[in-house]
């Protein structure tokens, strides 16, 4: 197992170019939200676009499209509904608020057969996967998926402890070929190979929304062309290192998500 501490994430990271240009920082595409949690999307492109992302694309259905031009002026939107084109993208995400409905499981299964960037899977998009487990055969190279503690045991099973859990994520991420992020305390990272520990975060993460932002995170790194177990481990790392920066100003019982992404600025510092 290795711990993620500063020396390994200084070694992972890489540097911005005085010259650089938005196109060099990649596209990222997010599919998340749905009428009752467009929340979750705004959160998760968000957290992207304060990661180093060149542009962000929102996935969202037509009619919630309102919501997004005065909550994140920064970002882009395609419509769901329409027969969309992702070839343009270098890395994509699905999941957080997204429904488990007809539509969105036929929107996951269009994704898997389409996509040709890296993938990372969250939320309903892994309780697609629980219900109709075939699908996970089906995971493009370098897909990421990223359950918690819940949404892996739909997953793969119930688990009665960590240290097993942990080795049957080692497990899946071989046989699927993918990387896994088993969240919680003490996120564990692991490609089936190797496994990472973090140590940063706190308990103020255990709340809605948190997930939605670390999704984003994740995605800002594989669009800017991390290989994908570094995209996970430096993103849960900075994610958790915002949340603790955030303890400066508030309590774990007070802090919002939106402090933590206001933060993730310092964490990169
Ligand atoms: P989700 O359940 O999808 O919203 O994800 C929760 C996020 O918050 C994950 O990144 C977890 O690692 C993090 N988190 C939740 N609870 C804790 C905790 N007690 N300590 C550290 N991180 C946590
Ligand atoms: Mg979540």
């Amino acid at each position: 197992m290795i711990i993620v501490d500063q020396n390994l994430i200084r070694k992972i990271i890489k540097k911005r170019l005085p010259d650089s240009h938005k196109g060099e920082h990649g596209h990222a595409l997010i599919i998340a939200g749905s009428r009752t949690k467009m929340g979750a999307a705004i959160i998760a492109a968000k957290a992207c676009l304060r990661s180093g992302i060149g542009l962000v694309t929102l996935n969202i259905p037509k009619k919630e499209r309102g919501a997004i031009f005065t909550a994140i002026p920064e970002a882009m939107i395609e419509l769901r509904e329409e027969n969309n084109d992702w070839e343009k993208y270098n890395a994509l995400a699905i999941g957080p608020g997204f429904g488990t409905d007809k539509t969105a499981e036929r929107k996951v299964e269009f994704l898997l057969k389409n996509a040709k960037s890296p993938v990372v899977f969250d939320a309903d998009s892994l309780n697609i996967f629980a219900q109709k487990q075939q699908l996970l055969t089906k995971l493009p190279p370098n897909s990421t998926l990223t359950p918690h503690v819940k949404e892996f045991d739909r997953l793969f099973g119930i688990h009665f402890s960590v240290e097993k859990r942990q080795q049957k994520a080692m497990e899946k991420a071989i046989e699927l070929n993918c990387i896994i992020v088993l969240k919680g305390h003490k996120t564990f990272v692991t490609d089936g190979k190797q496994c990472f520990q973090n140590t940063t975060g706190n308990p103020g993460l255990a709340k809605g929304g948190s997930g939605d932002a670390l999704t984003g995170i994740i995605t800002a790194f594989l669009a800017q062309g991390y290989e994908p177990i570094n995209a996970a481990t430096l993103a849960v790392y900075l994610h958790g290192m915002a949340a603790d920066l955030t303890l400066e100003t508030q309590s774990v019982e007070s802090m919002l998500i939106t402090d933590v992404i206001a933060n993730l600025g310092k964490a990169f510092q």
